[in-house]
């Protein structure tokens, strides 16, 4: 079967969170939009993620820090950090740009790319959210992150100060003020951060249909297919399903999450994408009286209040897209969340493994292909995919306006590598 499409319109690869929010942008900017997803909708990493808008994330994981911990969490095989034997050998090229991307130089400019893109974040998932009338699954309640001593608090020290410098606004928090904003908390945890303007959605599924809802009713369509290529070709850009039918488009947008990177490099652009799969838990609604989304920082793993329960999850597994997932590590994160947290009920949750699209230096890219001015990329936001969408989506519509970046672009090319 030929889909016949006319060259007007603009392809969004990928019904994930970042092309639903792109292709929101490019709709409401007047573009005539069709998703092309070859599963349902946001049903890859968008689908169960911990539900944050972690706007005041902007410390990159690759950093001086996570190398101090790396070794001591890579001893624990159920711990926050692990990588498979059997993938050592194919991530190892990315180790080595991970940590490069680590060095204190690389650090502070990752710093402040982040911190560009994080308050365009805001600002712009506030006015998708409004847009798009979707202020009902939005939680304000901010984030409160956790620590088990003094010194703990004392370490993570240097990254609030960066934050500071970033404009970011936190509360380090103890006593009372500890209890009132999470009571039940174990003794253990003996201080904490509070960050009023982090965000969480209802359920991030929920988030991401009720997006689609409101991207159809902007007239965009749906393909059901999976692309197998990205041809350029004279005055547009051609697609070649995996079923054997073509599409033909005036621009694309690949937005493919985690499995973006074949489709890049057949057009040139080599992209050193990995996964970082991640794994949690989610609780019946009830299973424990949670104020605020909390953090535990020492172990990777963050609880979060859903309107369909309690997510407990997070820890990175460098493992590739192809090995099976190990659902130990959602049960080793769910018994440290029942010492944590202690009248947890644990009994009756559903286990998830999800694949968050990474670079070695925690940003996305986003920007254009160096095979054709038609083809954008917006993809490899890792832990941030939820936070950034809608600033993913104002960016790339801004390139396919042709009008300067809210931002600027450069800490996100895709030949930065
Ligand atoms: C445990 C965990 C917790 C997380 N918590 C948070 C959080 O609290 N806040 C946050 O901001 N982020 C969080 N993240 C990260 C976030 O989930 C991802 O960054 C984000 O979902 C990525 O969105 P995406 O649209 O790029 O990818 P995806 O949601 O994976 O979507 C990509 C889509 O592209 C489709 N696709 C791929 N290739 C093709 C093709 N060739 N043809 C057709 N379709 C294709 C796929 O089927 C998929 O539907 C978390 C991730 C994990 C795993």
């Amino acid at each position: 079967m030929t889909d016949q499409i006319a060259r007007d319109e603009t392809v969004v690869i990928g019904a994930g969170i970042v092309g639903l929010a792109t292709a929101f942008h490019l709709a409401t900017g007047g573009h005539r939009v069709r998703l092309v997803e070859r599963g349902g909708v946001a049903e890859g990493a968008s689908f169960g993620n911990a539900g944050a808008f972690a706007f005041t994330d902007i410390l990159p994981l690759a950093s001086p820090g996570i190398l101090r911990k790396a070794p001591k969490w890579l001893l624990d095989p159920l711990g926050p950090l692990a990588i498979p034997p059997s993938y050592l050998p194919r991530i190892a090229p990315w180790l080595l740009r991970f940590w490069r991307a680590s060095l204190p130089d690389r650090y502070r400019h990752s710093i402040e790319a982040q911190g560009n893109l994080m308050r365009l974040a805001a600002r712009a998932m506030e006015a998708m959210v409004a847009e798009a009338d979707l202020g009902g699954h939005v939680r304000r309640d901010g984030n409160l992150q956790l620590y088990e001593s003094e010194a703990e608090l004392a370490a993570s020290q240097p990254g609030w100060d960066a934050r500071a410098r970033e404009g970011i606004v936190f509360e380090h928090v103890r006593g009372a003020r500890l209890a009132e904003l999470q009571p039940g908390l174990s003794p253990r945890f003996v201080a904490g951060t509070f960050t009023p303007h982090w965000q969480t959605v209802d359920d991030p599924y929920h988030f991401a249909l009720a997006l689609f809802r409101a991207v159809m009713a902007r007239g965009a369509a749906l393909t059901h297919g999976e692309v197998a290529a990205i041809e350029p070709c004279e005055g547009g850009v051609r697609l070649r399903l995996a079923g054997g039918e073509t599409l033909e488009a005036d621009r694309v947008v690949l937005a493919g999450g985690a499995w973006s990177r074949p489709l890049a490099a057949a057009l040139g652009d080599a992209i050193p994408l990995e996964t970082e799969r991640g794994y949690n838990t989610t609780l019946p609604p009830g299973a424990f009286a949670l104020n605020r989304q909390l953090t535990f920082g020492g172990h990777g793993f963050v609880v979060t209040p859903l309107s369909t329960g309690i997510r407990v999850g997070g820890a990175v597994e460098l493992g590739g897209l192809k090995l099976p997932p190990n659902f130990k590590r959602s049960e080793a994160m769910l018994t440290k969340a029942a010492a944590f947290l202690p009248g947890l009920r644990t009994e009756g949750g559903k286990q998830w493994m999800g694949y968050r699209p990474s670079l070695p230096d925690s940003l996305p890219v986003i920007g254009t292909s160096g095979a054709s001015p038609r083809v954008f990329y917006a993809f490899g936001h890792g832990h941030l995919g939820l936070t950034q969408s809608a600033a993913t989506g104002r960016l790339v519509a801004d390139l396919a306006a042709g009008r300067p970046p809210s931002i600027p672009l450069d800490p996100f090319r895709p030949d930065r590598f």
